[in-house]
């Protein structure tokens, strides 16, 4: 099943409800960064959590960070996605490995730890970014995301995001996020049920391995509730918006003399970017106009 995501409403519009399925880009991660099986559930569940909150915005454009620093050993990670349905991400210690927890999953908590904090950016189009911090609950991913949108946002969320990773790969990844809108957001009843539905599934994943579709997900979850799918969904994928442009914009801020440096000792400067892994090389003689410009710019 391809990568997408699908919105939809249910209760009078009382209700927002989005899913997404990211098996493959989360694959392509694992690929990239060379994963761990509990950093590949770190990132996947955080990459599903970062498109699902740029799902509601509205300005084309608009993009969401999600950092997680914990205490754990995965030395946190950070994630971009943006409403076109592009995301990238990476951790600090792509290697590190757990044994499961005593529920016989991936210990995604333990790797991130459960003290420490989420930081969200928001980009909503306009040019000046909007943050805000909460501490962990859990180092879950889901739980923490969860109560930023309770928290920050005072928007009452159930949220749930979960990947299945085995020596195969990545087999299932993907998330579903139910926020009770504004209008209803005093409805106590609406908000316990949303809350009652989402305890109630055994988890995202094996719905999805089971071969359920998202909209057959949705349905188990609001079918009663007057649940009305938007009929287009959209394609979701890791993309990175890194270039050789970008890198050599990097190198030039470094100034005039470091450059020269670069030149004389290491023959030229190789930089890796962090949230896809490509690796850029600059020759001397690219170094060597950076400095050309930068003079030139500074008549
Ligand atoms: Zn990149």
């Amino acid at each position: 099943m391809a990568d997408k995501l699908i919105r939809a409403t249910a209760a009078d519009s009382g209700i927002r409800a989005v899913g997404v399925i990211t098996t493959r880009l989360t694959e392509e991660a694992r690929q990239k960064h060379k994963l761990s099986y509990v950093a590949t559930a770190a990132l996947g569940r955080a990459m599903s959590s970062s498109l699902l909150l740029a799902s509601n915005m509205k300005k084309e454009g608009s993009r969401v960070n999600i950092r997680i620093k914990g205490n754990g050993p995965l030395g946190g990670l950070l994630v971009d996605a943006g409403l076109d349905g592009t995301v990238r991400g990476y951790v600090a210690n792509p290697q590190i490995e757990l044994p499961p927890n005593a529920k016989g999953k991936l210990d995604v908590g333990r790797a991130i730890g459960k003290e420490g904090y989420l930081y969200v950016v928001k980009d909503i189009g306009y040019g000046y970014p909007y943050s805000s911090t909460v501490e962990l609950v859990s180092g879950e991913v889901g739980d923490d995301v969860a109560n930023y949108l309770v928290t920050s946002e005072q928007t009452p969320s159930a949220l749930l995001v979960g990947v299945f990773v085995g020596a195969e790969g990545v087999t299932a990844s993907g998330g579903i996020l139910l926020q009770v809108l504004p209008k209803a957001a005093r409805d106590e009843s609406l908000i316990a049920l949303l809350e009652s539905r989402v305890s109630q599934l055994s988890g995202f994943t094996p719905l999805l391995r089971q071969g359920k579709t998202l909209t057959e997900i949705m349905e188990e979850l609001l079918g009663d509730l007057a649940l009305s799918i938007l009929p287009e969904s959209q394609i979701v994928r890791f993309d990175c918006r890194c270039s050789f442009n970008r890198v050599l914009g990097a190198l030039k801020m470094l100034g005039e003399e470091e450059l020269q440096d670069m030149i004389e000792k290491d023959e030229g400067a190789e930089a890796t970017c962090q949230f896809c892994g490509e690796i850029y090389q600059a020759s001397k003689d690219e170094l060597a106009q950076l400095i050309n410009d930068l003079k030139t710019e500074s008549v």
